[in-house]
């Protein structure tokens, strides 16, 4: 497995590297965020270790651009900052883990383990299609780049929906995964909901499949 340790304390790199490499990873170092990034897009890591304060381009914008440009490589950060908001932040960009410094090896490896057994798919930090876009970190919601009002109900469904492209989905899944007691309501809350959305969204935006549920549009 190859990792790309990307940090700019010297000692805690060259630490990584001899423990990783010990262990049988082939390791590359980067020393700031700009050399990190070139080699995260170019050389097919199995994953990524990133530190958030760096030379040249923070973890931060590490992470996210990796994920704009469609790049899912697992990325665990790790970071001297041990705010909660500083942990969200990192998730909320698109990393997949985080580790507060300092960490022991063992702790690491751990974690390291746990994402290599996860298959880099697509997980996009904001979720959207044609010009709908909502971000989970922010609970924004635009349409073509305007701020559209939804209810926490009305979100719940479009983001269940998002994250389910072109999948047919019936009314009862919707029930079970965006209401909290679905035994007491009738399907047709379901419809009444995805009227809301099509108003506030567009008429087209969730397709009726007659007889089997509701598909978004790709
Ligand atoms: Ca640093």
């Amino acid at each position: 497995m190859r990792v790309l340790v990307v940090e700019d304390e010297t000692r805690l790199a060259h630490a990584l590297r001899r423990g990783l490499t010990a262990d049988g990873f082939a390791v590359d170092v980067a020393g700031d965020g700009a050399t990190g990034l070139e080699k995260a897009r170019h050389g097919d890591f199995d994953a990524v270790l990133l530190d958030v304060m760096l030379p040249r381009l923070s973890g931060y914008d590490v992470v996210r651009t990796l994920r704009a440009e469609d790049n899912w490589v697992p990325v665990l950060m790790l970071s001297a900052k041990d705010g909660e908001h500083d942990q969200a932040d990192g998730l909320d960009c698109g990393a997949d883990d985080y580790l507060t410094k300092p960490f022991s090896y063992v702790v690491l490896l751990a974690h390291l383990r746990s994402l290599l057994r996860r298959a880099p798919q697509a997980r996009p930090a904001v979720l959207g299609t044609g010009d709908v876009s909502l971000d989970p970190a922010t609970r924004k919601v635009t349409v073509a780049d305007r701020p559209v009002e939804l209810t926490p109900r009305e979100y719940g469904l479009l983001e269940y929906l998002l994250r389910r492209p072109g999948r047919v989905v019936t009314k009862t899944e919707i029930l079970d995964h965006v209401w909290d007691s679905a035994a007491e309501l009738s399907p047709n809350v379901v419809e009444v909901y995805v009227g809301y959305l099509r108003r506030k969204l567009g008429r087209h935006l969730v397709e009726t499949v007659r007889g089997a549920g509701y598909r978004l549009q790709p």
